[in-house]
């Protein structure tokens, strides 16, 4: 199945549980954003419901076609609306629940951002959780498992994705998606195990912010302040540029540091640069590196919480703090007031 890899481990265990006939009613699928849990929960309800899994390896039966299109009479999705899944959808999924199969050995219905169910909604679909009707599935599929109510969680078949290895994720962008072993490996590296986050960046628009991050980041003077506001005033403008380019930052410092601690290039993630990272990095001390991946670090984590904060301040904040570190470190900080 398409942009399904690297959980092989999961799926030898799912396939176990069909095979010994004692699948659980409930699953929560969990793990990062964009790593594929979603497909493999759609995959998971495949599996349930083949006539041939032995053979239909790839899902291609007229069963498993139906349920990957969602015109399958015993597979449905729900999905938040504007933001939230509300009660209403939980009492129409329990009202599907009535039904027994009416082809297919399991009915399943699989809740995507599961989180993002409302405290009565949650409190509502407990109590389909308790009392299982024989036959149904509810597959809980999020990012933010804490965000559930532990009665839920405790309630459901845990299931963790795991990020996929890199090497393996590169693999796959190259031979399924035809990118450069080089570019491949970048956004592998980059997008921290997750099929969907790395072919987010494969755009001129990532490529552009990356070079530009980069160029301000190896410069000594990091092309002085108006250097420094050109890349805030561009990554501010939305919080995906913001939480982009402290991820090109932090995974540029972490090469200058693994360069200055380690010396092995094979672990290098912006390979492109490998000269560049080299001669840079003789500029800094660890210590100032450490300093400022920790910067990018709190940043990060304000940009990308749910919490309403003002990205521009956030911004601006970090880069004039790291720009004190790295230009305060070498050249004296007058520089960086000049
Ligand atoms: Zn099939």
């Amino acid at each position: 199945m398409d942009g399904l890899v690297g959980h092989e481990n999961v799926f030898t265990l799912l396939e176990r549980t069909v095979r010994e006939g004692r699948p659980a009613h409930a699953y929560l699928f969990s793990g990062l954003e964009g790593i594929g849990k979603k497909k493999a929960a759609v995959k998971f309800a495949c599996l349930l419901n083949c006539h041939d899994p032995a053979v239909d390896h790839d899902g291609t039966c007229p069963v498993c076609r139906r349920i990957v299109g969602e015109t399958h009479p015993d597979f449905s999705i729900e999905k938040p609306e504007r933001g939230m899944i509300r009660i209403d959808r939980v009492r129409f999924l329990q009202n599907y629940f009535r039904y027994a199969p009416v082809e297919a050995n399991w009915r399943v219905t699989l809740i995507d951002d599961a989180h993002l169910m409302n405290r009565a909604a949650q409190n509502a679909i407990l109590k389909t959780l308790e009392e299982p009707p024989p036959q149904r599935m509810i597959i809980l599929v999020t990012a933010k498992p804490y965000l559930l109510l532990s009665t839920v969680r405790s309630r459901c078949r845990r299931v963790r994705f795991r990020p996929i290895p890199t090497a393996t994720l590169a693999d796959f962008l190259q031979s399924e998606k035809g990118l450069s072993a080089e570019k491949a490996w970048i956004l592998a590296a980059m997008g921290f195990g997750s099929v969907s986050r790395s072919l987010e960046m494969d755009n001129p628009s990532f490529s552009h912010l990356r070079e530009l991050v980069i160029s301000v980041l190896s410069d000594p003077g990091l092309k002085g302040i108006s250097g420094i506001f050109e890349l805030s005033s561009l990554i501010s403008a939305d919080r995906n540029k913001a939480g982009e380019a402290i991820q090109i930052a932090s995974t540029w410092i972490r090469d200058l540091l693994q360069e200055k601690i380690v010396c092995d290039s094979k672990t290098i993630i912006h390979r492109d640069y490998a000269e560049r990272i080299s001669d840079v990095a003789r500029h800094y001390t660890i210590e100032h590196l450490f300093q400022v991946y920790e910067e990018l670090t709190r940043s990060s984590l304000l940009v990308e919480s749910d919490i309403n904060v003002n990205r521009n301040l956030v911004m601006d904040v970090m880069l004039l703090r790291i720009a004190r570190i790295l230009i305060g470190s070498n050249f004296g900080i007058s520089q960086v007031e000049a």
